[in-house]
């Protein structure tokens, strides 16, 4: 008798037998279709074996092998086991999931040859674009990256905005190319663009360049999928879920803005993609490349550390680096959020015919809506939240679970109908400098406005065009886009995220204003930041003014160190939910108390609220694990999974290893 071992997307942390007596060694890897309870489901096989512990009577025999679509390969297979393990995710949900979701299903995908360069649009077909010449800068960091192409190594590319760091990444390739292999370019998800795609695909005519995010049509997708594991596709450029695409012939990983924390799922299978890309790169045997302004900390410490290898790019490619200025507002009365410094330096560069952008990090008209006779706020009956004022569909929104409400005539609480937006956000701004500069010249680029179908095409085209004169726009700006005559970009309400809970926010915050900062004068001349903050002096914006990283980096590193958070220990988060609070505080209570044998020098902290409580109706709550090593943590975490696992409780949980936000 023949057993097959299979992954199934089910939350149970098990692989399921089932009885094929045609299965041999060489279907491990293919896709199964298999009875589950009344269900026909697909799965992987991840083993065969000659016996079951199941009793052949219950054991059930699986329907088809389904050879139409190539197996993973086993150096698939065991990046997925190790996802899974280290994560704490059932390996069936992460195997599956790393699939296209056509391949989820039982029906035949479509063929990968046939459609062969069919995911490139037509008006985006580029013509051949050769290299530029590299500085030396950057030509010392290409030599080193490539210097062992059939090993192993870590590279941190850290050079400030502008250095032209796409330019190594894109030699880089070239080379692994040359070599016949392939290359795997994760970007995150905000900085994917059309503009991206169509560079990268001039570079290298005549080799096939697929993109795999998840904003592609399933069929694209899987198209896209199959290409890679053929090895047909020379280039894949893709967000996080790229990671796990099989290539056979993998030369080069390289994750540029490694910071971003768009490579870290933060729901079901929370995984990083750049700390993946790190370990696949190890096992395949093959350099990997982590490219920042700004990186994380991990990874910079890791570079001081030796072992990255670190390569530096202090100068900026065809233009000086903008001049970064506080504008100090304490005491002063701002107008819609905007200093008498930053109006008098947009009526300059108006005037001059220059483009400025006004960057806040709020879309919707204002933040919240305020009664000031007796305090109420507009709040989100779902979610620990503010409703945000969308003044143009007259609508109160959570921009957390979705909620909508109608904006109130008068208080619920006291019935004064004054009621006041309290704060600015883009639509405000937008409305008040049309005001000044008129409608047409002020351009706003936020979720809302780029939702509609090709409405980034037609901003783009009145960016490009010179009749947009000020944008005001959200992070969705700061990254991925070149606008040559944008020479002035003012910051309002930097402050709002220098103040968190969170450990992380300075060099979030950090990493967020280089960008924003480094949209200011691509073209040639010298752009001009101001920032206006209630905190000038702060060595945050100290580090922004003079472009220094590392001497930010450094500080942020010797706090870590005292306060013994990452880097310098590791942690994992037990994040539990449930309608009431308190049942996903008793969840966390009884975990401590299961812990309590098996906890070998690892610390648990209480049991707390998550920083936003409630979010879509459920209560949330969270627990901190934290130790020195990493392997013991990873033993803690695996046996008391275990224990977990077998408790009953009406709250749901999960593991979060590394987490990002706490
Ligand atoms: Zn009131
Ligand atoms: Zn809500």
């Amino acid at each position: 008798m023949k057993i097959i071992k299979v992954a199934l997307d089910v939350p149970l942390a098990t692989l399921f037998d089932y009885r094929h007596d045609a299965a041999t060694e060489l279907d491990v890897g293919c896709r199964v279709v298999v009875p589950f309870g009344k269900k026909r489901l697909v799965g992987v096989i991840m083993e065969t074996a000659d016996s079951s512990s199941v009793t052949s009577g219950r054991l059930k025999t699986a329907f088809d092998v389904l050879r139409d679509s190539p197996r993973l390969e086993e150096s698939d297979l065991e990046l997925l086991r190790f996802a899974s393990h280290y994560y704490h995710y059932p390996l069936g949900a992460a195997v599956m999931g790393s699939l296209p979701p056509q391949l989820r299903r039982p029906r035949p995908p479509p063929s990968s040859r046939k459609n062969a360069r069919g995911a490139a649009p037509a008006a985006e077909l580029p013509t051949a674009s050769s290299a530029p010449t590299l500085t030396p800068e950057q030509e010392r960091a290409l030599s080193t990256v490539l210097a062992d192409p059939n090993r192993f190594q870590s590279h941190l590319v850290l050079g400030v905005t502008g250095s032209g760091k796409t330019e190594i990444y894109l030699q880089a390739i070239a080379a692994v190319l040359a070599a016949g292999r392939q290359a795997l370019l994760l970007v995150p998800e905000i900085s994917l663009t059309p503009q991206l795609e169509t560079l990268v695909r001039a570079r290298f005519p005549g080799m096939r360049v697929v993109a795999l995010h998840s904003a592609l049509s399933e069929h694209e997708r899987t198209v896209n999928w199959l290409a890679a594991q053929s090895g047909h596709a020379r280039v894949v450029l893709g967000t996080r879920l790229a990671v796990f695409a099989p290539m056979p012939r993998l030369g080069i990983i390289i994750i540029d803005e490694e910071h971003d924390a768009s490579f870290k799922q933060t729901d079901r299978f929370r995984y990083s993609a750049r700390d993946i890309a790190v370990v696949r790169a190890s096992r395949v045997g093959v350099p990997v490349v982590l490219g920042s302004a700004t990186p994380s900390l991990e990874s910079y410490f890791n570079a001081v550390n030796g072992r990255y290898r670190l390569s530096t790019l202090t100068q900026r490619i065809g233009a000086p680096l903008p001049s970064i200025e506080c504008v100090d507002t304490r005491g002063e009365r701002l107008e819609d959020g905007l200093s008498a410094r930053l109006r008098q330096a947009l009526d300059e560069y108006v005037a001059r015919g220059e483009q400025s952008l006004v960057f806040i990090n709020r879309r919707g008209y204002a933040p919240v809506l305020m009664c000031h006779s007796c305090g109420w706020i507009s709040g989100c009956h779902r979610c620990s939240a503010k409703l945000v004022l969308h003044l143009g569909e007259r609508r109160l929104r959570c921009h957390h679970c979705g909620h909508a409400a109608a904006i109130p005539q008068a208080c619920a609480d006291c019935g004064n109908p004054q009621l006041a937006p309290m704060g600015q956000g883009t639509q405000r701004v937008e409305g008040a400098l049309s005001q000044r500069y008129g409608k047409s010249g002020v351009l706003r680029i936020d979720r809302d406005s780029v939702r509609p179908r090709d409405a980034w095409n037609v901003m783009r085209r009145r960016i490009h065009g010179g009749e947009a004169k000020i944008l005001v726009g959200t992070q969705i700006l700061a990254k991925g886009h070149d606008f040559p005559n944008l020479n002035l970009v003012g910051v309002l309400n930097a402050d709002s995220l220098l103040y968190s809970a969170d450990f992380r926010a300075p060099e979030r915050l950090l990493a967020l204003l280089t960008q924003v900062s480094g949209r200011a004068g691509r073209g040639g001349t010298q752009g001009k930041v101001l920032i206006q903050t209630e905190f000038p002096e702060h060595s945050l914006y100290d580090a922004l003014k003079r472009q220094d990283y590392r001497a930010f980096a450094e500080l942020l590193l010797a706090e870590r160190r005292e306060a013994a958070f990452p880097p310098f220990t590791h942690q994992a988060l037990l994040r539990a939910e449930a309608p009431r609070l308190q049942t996903a505080l008793e969840f966390l209570r009884g975990a401590i108390v299961a812990a309590r044998d098996i906890a070998n020098l690892v610390t648990l902290y209480d049991p707390v609220p998550a920083a936003m409580p409630r979010r879509a109706g459920r209560e949330r709550a969270q627990l901190l694990v934290q130790c020195e090593s990493r392997s013991r943590l990873q033993q803690f975490l695996g046996e008391w999974c275990r224990k977990l696992e077998g408790r009953s409780s009406s709250a749901r949980w999960i593991i979060d290893v590394d987490p990002l936000e706490l």
